[in-house]
């Protein structure tokens, strides 16, 4: 596995400037000890008009086989053995650029502050690159981003022309730009060309991928292809990574009020508000966790009551997070105020020992938001491992969207939402957990109680039967 990238004098400096921005010294070879295997650094051509710098991976295949055996990987032994890893650039191009050429993926440079900002003429050329997608989707993916591409694929065999092209490529790429640019989107698109990633995919690699990706993937017109293939085709991941990817756009007021709109003159949203307040004042709980808070609407009306000691909102989105801490204005907020709430990112679908020691938990119009699914993650995490006194769930009620007049018939109210409930369904889950987990349960109505079809909002409240534990 090979990757080679050359560069050529400009009026900053001669092309030997390179060995500053990857830190590495254009007269030696050196070596770095990988997870599973080894990577070489050296300089094949090093003069002032033209530098080139190798990347050279030598993957021990013994040790391939034993990580994926490690990681309990089900497939035949056989594929272990007999397979391209060791030879193909894939996703440990990505392990060696961001352990070997960590500082120059971040874009920093100690020697050189002012190199790692500037463009420069790069050309970098990745061997045996496992194409799934054929050239069609290389050039899909590197011309947006402004690179020359260039591929040239392989005979399966010389000797047998008749057998066709192989799936590797010779990639080559060439653009004035920055040499963090190029890395990173070589750190996350080889991987998405190869699309069979090394290791267990997990939400870990959403976090990655935002990071890399946030801000050029976002416009990518292939960004829902490369955020599938990143995270291996897990739908779940996927749509996460997606909706985190494209939060900002929600911010079209058009889109974002819609829901509110719909909702109409009753003001749907501060009812519920003030519904659950009183269901949390109510239940006498004096610390309160809003699992999917969003902007942080409960968190406002709670830290109203004087009586409510700790508020601590958590959501999967950095976003309505961001957002949340402007809108409660934690930063101008007086110093005893502020000690009184606490933003975090989480998902309420995993345990968390965070949400442990609350009197309450909430979760406020965001079970419509997981797929089916993961109900039973949520249910275990909120009711078997945080495990409150207090819990308090609302959703809407779909027999009551026959009274939205802009909602067509039969859609949903918001377009995150992966399913509505009827009274009947909502009390048929509630009455399932609270049998099983040991709460008591009641629903209470929020906004007009229609006597055809129902309240808007339905809200449960479960309280825990037994005392503390
Ligand atoms: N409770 C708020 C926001 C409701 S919108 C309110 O009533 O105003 C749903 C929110 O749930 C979004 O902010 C979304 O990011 C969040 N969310 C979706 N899935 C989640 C999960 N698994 N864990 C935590 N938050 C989640």
């Amino acid at each position: 596995m090979l990757l080679t990238l050359t560069t050529t004098a400009t009026d900053r400096g001669p092309a030997t400037d390179l060995g500053y921005l990857l830190g590495k010294n254009p007269s030696r070879v050196q070596s770095f000890e990988l997870p599973s295997g080894k990577a070489h650094v050296f300089y094949p051509e090093a003069t002032a008009e033209r530098c080139t710098a190798a990347l050279l991976l030598d993957l021990d295949p013994l040790d391939l086989v034993r990580s994926a055996r490690k990681r309990g990987a089900s497939q035949g032994l056989l594929t272990h053995y007999v397979n391209d890893r060791p030879y193909v650039a894939s996703s440990f191009l990505s392990v060696a650029i961001s352990r070997v050429l960590r500082s120059a993926l971040s874009g920093s440079c100690r020697e050189r502050p002012a190199l790692a900002e500037a463009e420069l003429p790069l050309e970098v050329t990745v061997a045996a690159l496992p194409a799934r997608g054929g050239e069609g989707f290389v050039r899909a993916l590197f011309e947006p981003l402004g690179y020359e591409v260039e591929v040239a694929t392989e005979p399966l065999d010389p000797t047998f022309a008749e057998w066709g092209e192989s799936r590797y490529v010779t990639l080559t790429l060439r653009a004035n730009t920055r040499l963090s640019a190029l890395l990173t989107h070589l750190y996350v698109l080889v991987p998405v060309l190869d699309d069979d990633k090394h290791y267990w995919v997990g939400r870990e690699e959403i976090d990655k991928l935002l990071e890399k990706g946030g801000e050029w993937l976002k416009g990518h017109p292939e960004r829902e292809a490369i955020t599938r293939r990143y995270l291996k085709r897990q739908r779940g991941l996927t749509r996460e990574a997606l909706s985190r990817l494209t939060e900002g756009e929600d911010e079209d007021p058009e889109k974002e009020h819609a829901e509110a709109r719909m909702e109409g003159p009753i003001k749907l949203s501060t009812q519920r508000m003030a519904a659950v307040v009183a269901a949390v004042l109510e239940g006498g709980a004096k610390r309160v966790a809003d699992v999917g808070c969003g902007e942080g609407r409960l968190l406002r009306a709670l830290l109203k009551e004087p009586s409510i000691e700790k508020v601590l909102g958590m959501d999967v989105s950095v976003r309505a997070l961001e957002r949340a801490a402007q809108r409660l204005r934690l930063n101008e907020m007086h110093e005893r105020k502020r000690a009184r709430v606490e933003l975090m990112q989480g998902s309420m679908t995993y345990r968390d020992r965070r949400l442990q020691g609350y009197d309450a938990i909430c979760a406020i119009e965001v079970v419509e938001h997981l797929e089916p699914s993961r109900l039973e993650a949520f249910a275990r995490a909120i009711f078997e491992t945080a495990a409150p006194p207090l819990v308090v769930v609302t959703t809407p009620n779909v027999e009551h969207n026959v009274r939205f007049e802009s909602l067509p018939a039969g859609r949903l109210r918001h377009h995150d939402h992966r399913f509505e409930w009827t009274r009947a369904e909502f009390r048929a889950w509630a009455a399932e957990l609270a049998e099983r987990f040991g709460y008591e349960v009641r629903h209470l109505p929020v906004g007009t109680d229609d006597p055809e079809v129902g309240p808007p909002t339905q809200m449960a409240v479960f309280e825990r039967k037994e005392g503390p534990r």
